[in-house]
């Protein structure tokens, strides 16, 4: 990649991916390159592509939209594209799903999101403490990177924990039955310096921080928790939202109901950026212009947004077709995780991954799984953990095509 971006001579700096290919259009499950290479990519912009590229019932929307000149910019105005959102939001997602929130448009990508919740979360209780999670990843501003546990994700940058304590996630628990006792001390004792809480920020499935999936019963025990305390609870749903455990919401299965959520990635549903932040009704104490931003919404991305939620949430065949390949992709995990000590087959839904003992192995599978033109990034604190997530309409063809490709590459690595 750096070599590509030198030939042209440029002062563009170097890049964190280093697939060495220019691509150039993509559809569906497949990205291509100038060369006319075709590439399966499970990689799916980090969950920004759940519908696949160019979905050509979102794109016939949008280009009807900016054929009509629909408004591309219209800062905090009130537009057609915008109502239209907000009502096959609360139609198809939030209504059948028994949720009632409010829906604040922070900036355009998660990370905005995730600050307008831990603002609004210290501003609703006056308190300024934040419980965050060992291996968390919560995005590249300040506020976010304050509760975020991976130090290299930090960056350097000299960002402290400030305000913010990493708790041990669900997978520090090795499948023991979840005890929040220690917790409980900690918020019961006036001198442990973490007695008052505003909010616990959560990801029910890190997808950064190494796919790790926590169990609906510890998701559970930690809403349960904050409820008695008083203490709010913000699911950051950024990654695993929008259906790509199953469900459209990745706390479902848990049976919670999260004071604050924050949604991006894929809530566009085409990749165009947007954000929202959702808050429970008496949560929503932000005065107008409290949180401000030029490109807060994104016409263009409501337009396709709401597409994808009458296309793909009007019934539950999507979240049902989601589960299925996901434990197709699991067992074919299971089985190479079998065949090769140290290998450990990981996550839920369509946020799967494969864990290395060895750190060095997932870079080297992510490698060889480019020659044979399948794209697979890695995860965790160390990259020792391939990330499988193909769009969410990858076909069984596709999905089948893309598990033998990672079989061979785990092999060509590991024999
Ligand atoms: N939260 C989570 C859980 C994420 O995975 C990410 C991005 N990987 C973010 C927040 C930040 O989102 P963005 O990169 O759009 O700012």
């Amino acid at each position: 990649m750096n070599d590509i971006f030198a030939s042209l001579e440029s002062e563009v700096r170097s890049y964190c991916r280093t697939w060495p290919a220019v691509f150039d259009h993509a559809r569906g499950s497949w990205l291509h390159d100038e060369d006319g290479n075709a590439y399966l990519d499970f990689f799916a912009g980090a969950g920004a592509l759940n519908y696949g590229h160019n979905n050509p019932l979102l794109k016939r929307k949008l280009i009807d939209y900016l054929e009509r000149d629909g408004v591309v910019h219209g800062l905090d105005q009130a537009t057609t594209a915008k109502r239209e959102f907000l009502t096959t939001f609360n139609e198809k997602v939030l209504q059948p799903r028994g949720l009632n929130y409010k829906i604040q448009f922070p900036g355009p990508t998660g990370t905005n999101s995730v600050e307008s919740a831990l603002k609004l979360a210290r501003k609703i209780t006056g308190k300024e403490s934040i419980i965050s999670f060992t291996n968390a990843f919560h995005g590249m501003t300040l506020g976010s990177l304050s509760v975020t546990g991976n130090s290299m994700k930090r960056g350097g940058a000299g960002i402290p924990l400030v305000h913010a304590t990493p708790m041990p996630y669900d997978n520090y628990f090795d499948g023991q039955t979840p005890d929040f006792l220690f917790f409980e001390k900690l918020l019961e004792d006036s001198g442990s310096g973490l007695n008052e809480p505003a909010a616990v920020i959560v990801e029910t499935l890190q997808g950064e921080g190494g796919i790790n999936s926590s169990r609906p019963e510890w998701l559970r025990g930690l809403y349960e928790l904050c409820q008695k305390h008083g203490i709010l609870l913000i699911v950051d749903d950024v990654q695993m939202g929008c259906g790509r455990t199953g469900p459209f919401f990745s706390f479902e299965e848990a049976g919670i109901q999260p004071d604050i959520v924050c949604l991006s990635k894929s809530i566009g549903g085409y990749g165009l950026p947007l954000a929202t932040t959702l808050i429970k009704p008496e949560h929503d104490v932000w005065e107008p212009g409290e949180h401000n931003g030029t490109f807060r919404g994104n016409n263009p991305a409501f337009v396709t947004a709401s597409e994808a939620f009458r296309q793909y949430w009007s019934d539950d065949s999507l979240e049902r077709s989601t589960i299925a390949k996901g434990e197709r992709v699991g067992e074919v995990l299971q089985e190479i995780a079998g065949a090769h000590e140290g290998a450990i087959a990981k996550g839920r839904g369509l946020a799967r991954g494969l864990g290395f003992a060895d750190h060095d192995v997932a870079g080297k599978v992510s490698k060889a799984a480019f020659d044979r033109k399948l794209l697979l990034e890695t995860s965790g604190p160390s990259s020792e953990v391939i990330k499988i997530m193909p769009p969410l309409t990858v076909s069984d063809d596709e999905l089948e095509q893309g598990l033998q490709i990672i079989r061979e590459s785990v092999q060509a690595v590991l024999s």
